[in-house]
Parts: structure tokens; C-alpha cells; sequence
């Protein structure tokens, strides 16, 4: 016990949705004091936005980027609650728990709002989503989840996008788990507003999320607010002002921001993070089937962010104590979150690397062994061990 408590220089590793595992000097860069008016914090802030409007593909081409103190969440609050017009409609096209999200946020608004629900394991289809703005005339904005983590599928963001641009409403992507990883563009994919927080991708410690919003577009929502906190349009003209933040800003979080930014660039930008994760992902999934799991999802739909694997069939699988056993050797996966199989998840994503995966997997063998399973042999039903 007090072995552990001096030895922070192991902590687990891991591999969930987040928050994540992110670089010592990312955690190192937040050991300072800056005040929110300092204007070493300004200039900071005001390379932070630059930065994310060019992994976003939109340096100068009419996009902002806004900062947005909260997790993830609070960010696609932020929009929702401050971009749909009184009167407005919301379709979000949906196939897991972040899309149904969505549409509890603008329930919760008591914004009107319209499901277009797809099974967990089918990607969402751009047709259908144009069927659905061809019947209804009264929806104004869109929205969908690029990798719906849930399951770790990847949905057709750039079709959907064609689709909406198309029928002429507001395109609102929620690309909390892929954005820094997955390589898109704004503006080329009609997307109005897109949300990602500090602690996915882009490797930085959770605090704050942020907004890239089509400036026009944003400029076109004044009075829509329904939250002084969570106001878009105010959050931006605040920044814009004075390049402060309208109440107090997560000053360390967005010093490891920073850093965390750096360190993509150092590593490549997103094509190379991109590499590295489809890397962590390829080494997964064929160590787990070697080693007798199988996917939920087909191959095809799977992104390379996170992976749910199916319960093996074998009773004496039982997955509070598997977690247990990998958490005790440091190694911290997730429960799933489908409400249709039985499955568990296991994020490919932060500061890890494929040599950590390999110790991953070997961790997952010795304790299928430990809990006296062979997974890679058939099965046999009856040959219990009494
Ligand atoms: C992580 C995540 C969120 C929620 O983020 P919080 O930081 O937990 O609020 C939303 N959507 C998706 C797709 C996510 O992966």
C-alpha cells in the first residue's frame, strides 16, 4: 500500500473511451499558475483555437473555433441549446447511446426533436436520412455521431453531410471519439457545427471541450440561447473581445491542451495518429481472436477508436471478475454499452502505443487462464469442470 502511494510513476494503463492515458510532459505542462488575463494565457488560448481550426481542415475558410469550459457533453449542450432556433427541429440520425444522447439534451430543451433510430450495429444511412428531411419540412438541423463509441462504429459523415447540404438545413456532428484521429474537413463535409473534447483524440487532460461552428452561421444565432453558461454565440464574442474566457477557464487543462497539441503535430498531425491507432487496433483484434474473442461489430463498420468484443460463451466467463483481474495487473478496459449483445469495449486510443496492446493481450491470456478458460479450443457443452 505504501509502495503504491509513492510509486506514481506507474500508473494503469488505459484503454476505455476516457478519460485516457495521455504523455508525461502533457501532465507536466500543467504545473503553473497563469491567470485568466495574463496575456501569455490569451496568446495560449488563441494558438489553441488556431491549431484546432487546422486539424479541423478550416483555416481560413469561415470557421471558428470556441472553447467551451465542461466534458464533452456540455459542449453538444451548448450547441444544441444555443443554435436551434425557437420553433426549430432536430432530426438526429442515430445508432447508440451518444446519438440518443443527442436527443435527450434537446428533450430536456424542450426542443422539438425527431429520432431516426438504426440497429447498434448498422451504420447510419444517408438515404434514409434524406427520405426523412424530404417528409418533414419542419426540421432545421441534423445531427450525428461520426464514431459512435458505443460500439466503435464509424458512421458516413460526409454522405450525410452531401444529403443535408442538399435539403438545405444545419449539420451539427457530434466527433467527440474521432476528431484528431479520423482525418475530415468541415467544409468540404458540410458540417455547420462539429464538438470534441480535450480528452480523446487529441491526448489532453478532460476540462473543457470545444466548438468549430461555420462562422455565418453562428452569426445568424444570436437570441437562440436558452443558457447563460452555455451560450455559443456569447462564448465566441467573448473570445473574440478580449480573448478571455467569459468565466473562469480551465487554465492547466488548457496548458496540457497546448502540449497535447504539440505533440500531434511532433507525432505527424492526424494521419500519423491515425496510423498509430489503426496500429493499437490491428494488434487487438488479431491478438483477441487468436486468443478465441470475437467482435460484435462486421469488420467493415468497425473504426479504429474503440472495439466491443462479444462475452464468450463459456459460463465460467464472468465479466466483473475478468475486469477485476486485468484492473489488479493495471490494465483498466470497459464495460460495454449496447443494450443488444453482451459485449465489453476496448478504446485503442490516448497516449498508448501497439507494444502496449501486446502487453494488454498478455495480461487477457494469463487471466482467461486464471479463470480456466480456453477460449480458442471448440467448446465442448458438456465437460464441465466439477
Ligand atoms: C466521450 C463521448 C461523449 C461524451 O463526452 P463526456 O466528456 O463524457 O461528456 C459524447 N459523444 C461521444 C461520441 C463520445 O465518445
Amino acid at each position: 500500500m505504501e509502495k503504491q502511494l509513492l510509486d506514481r510513476s506507474k500508473d494503469k494503463a488505459l484503454f476505455t473511451p476516457g478519460p485516457l492515458t495521455t504523455s508525461r510532459t502533457v501532465k507536466q505542462a500543467m504545473l503553473r499558475d497563469l491567470g485568466s488575463r495574463d496575456s501569455e494565457f490569451i496568446a495560449l488560448v488563441r494558438e489553441i483555437r488556431r491549431r484546432l481550426l487546422e486539424i479541423g481542415g478550416v483555416a481560413g475558410r469561415g470557421y471558428e473555433a470556441i472553447p467551451m469550459q465542461g466534458s464533452g457533453t456540455f459542449a453538444l449542450e451548448a450547441v444544441v441549446s444555443s443554435t436551434i432556433p425557437p420553433g426549430g427541429k432536430l432530426l438526429v440520425a442515430l445508432n447508440g447511446a451518444y446519438g440518443r444522447r443527442i436527443e435527450q439534451i434537446a428533450r430536456v430543451l424542450k426542443i422539438d426533436v425527431l429520432a431516426l433510430a438504426f440497429p447498434e450495429t448498422q451504420a447510419v444511412d444517408p438515404q434514409a436520412v434524406a427520405l426523412a428531411l424530404e417528409r418533414d419540412a419542419a426540421i432545421t438541423h441534423v445531427a450525428v455521431v461520426h464514431c459512435e463509441t458505443t460500439t466503435g462504429i464509424l458512421n458516413p459523415v460526409r454522405e450525410i453531410g452531401a444529403v443535408v447540404r442538399h435539403a438545405q438545413r444545419l449539420y451539427f456532428v457530434d466527433a467527440m471519439s474521432s476528431f484528431g484521429a479520423v482525418p475530415l474537413n468541415l467544409a468540404d463535409w458540410s458540417i455547420d457545427y462539429l464538438v470534441s473534447s480535450a480528452n480523446k483524440c487529441i491526448e489532453g487532460v478532460p476540462g473543457f471541450a470545444f466548438v468549430l461552428a461555420r462562422r455565418e452561421a453562428l452569426l445568424a444565432t444570436s437570441g437562440f440561447a436558452r443558457s447563460l453558461s452555455l451560450d455559443l454565440l456569447a462564448q465566441w464574442k467573448g473570445l473574440e473581445l478580449d480573448g478571455q474566457f467569459r468565466f473562469t477557464p480551465p487554465t492547466h487543462a488548457l496548458l496540457a491542451f497546448h502540449q497535447a497539441l504539440i505533440e500531434l503535430e511532433q507525432e505527424g498531425g492526424v494521419e500519423a495518429r491515425a496510423a498509430r491507432y489503426r496500429q493499437n487496433y490491428r494488434t487487438l483484434v488479431e491478438g483477441m481472436r487468436a486468443l478465441g474473442f470475437r467482435e460484435y461489430l462486421a469488420p467493415e463498420l468497425q473504426g479504429y477508436i474503440i472495439t466491443s468484443f462479444l462475452y464468450p460463451e463459456d459460463p465460467n466467463f464472468r465479466f466483473a471478475e475478468f475486469y477485476a483481474r486485468l484492473n489488479d495487473k493495471g490494465y483498466v478496459i470497459y464495460p460495454g454499452k449496447v443494450s443488444q449483445g453482451n459485449c465489453f469495449r476496448i478504446g485503442h486510443i490516448g497516449r498508448i502505443f501497439p507494444g502496449d496492446v501486446q502487453d494488454l493481450l498478455a495480461a487477457v491470456q494469463s487471466t482467461l487462464a486464471a479463470m480456466g478458460l480456453d477460449l480458442s479450443r471448440p467448446q465442448e457443452p458438456c465437460a464441465v469442470s466439477l
